[in-house]
């Protein structure tokens, strides 16, 4: 069975579908177009996942049969923020769920003199305050991307945030979580550690070059 998760903020999310399609999704041997439509099939059961706790409003609706009481979603709405470039991957599986969600793009690179992440671009919805954030990215590694992100969208005025990620690295949640013990992970797995490149391992390779074939 894949291993539970032993911080109280993050879900893993082992149903028997997503451990299916993440053991694919491993394979070195898996194609960019199967690997793409694996990550937006992860991405899609992952926000099926995370938007568990969304909250319902009784209304009423006139069936071909009777009229009868039935339930519509009640709370704010949602914004997809991929950090570029492998959050692109997860984005169209989440809209499928989520048709109404507006999308904004987060970019950071690893300035190479202090190792921290740069903002070099950030396009979010005007009214990022008043919608439940969903940050996106394939691999959680060393944790200091998406803590940046969180950061850059907390600044932004966005109250409610969720990261989530296909795979974690023990070290990037933790340092997730020293800086921002109020948010929630979900990802598909937990893996061993990162290797001395700053790879997941077992992980499963570079993300965005199997999304987007550049190797
Ligand atoms: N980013 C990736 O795409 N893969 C890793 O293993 C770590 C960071």
């Amino acid at each position: 069975m894949p291993k539970e998760s032993p911080y109280p903020n993050v879900t893993v999310v082992n149903h028997p579908l997503v451990q299916h399609k993440l053991t694919i999704l491993r394979d070195k041997t898996t194609g960019s177009k199967q690997f793409r439509e694996l990550v937006k099939e992860l991405a899609m059961l992952e926000a099926y996942e995370a938007t568990r706790g969304f909250q319902l409003a009784e209304t009423t609706v006139i069936t071909p049969i009777t009229e009868t009481t039935s339930y519509v979603l009640a709370g704010k709405k949602v914004a997809v923020i991929p950090i570029l470039r492998a959050g692109l991957g997860m984005v169209d599986g989440i809209l499928e769920l989520i048709p109404a969600a507006r999308v904004g793009h987060v970019g950071l690179y690893r300035d190479p003199e202090t190792l921290q992440p740069v903002e070099y671009y950030c396009k979010l919805p005007e009214d990022i305050a008043e919608r439940d954030v969903l940050i996106v990215d394939p691999m959680l590694a060393t944790g200091g991307s998406a803590a940046a992100a969180i950061q850059l969208l907390r600044e932004k005025g966005a109250k409610h945030i969720d990261l989530l990620v296909l795979i974690a690295a023990p070290e990037g949640i933790e340092e997730v979580l020293k800086h921002c013990d109020d948010i929630h992970i979900f990802t598909c797995s937990i893996d061993s550690h990162l290797n001395d490149h700053g790879y997941i391992v077992p992980g499963l390779g570079d993300a965005g070059d199997r999304i987007f074939g550049t190797k």
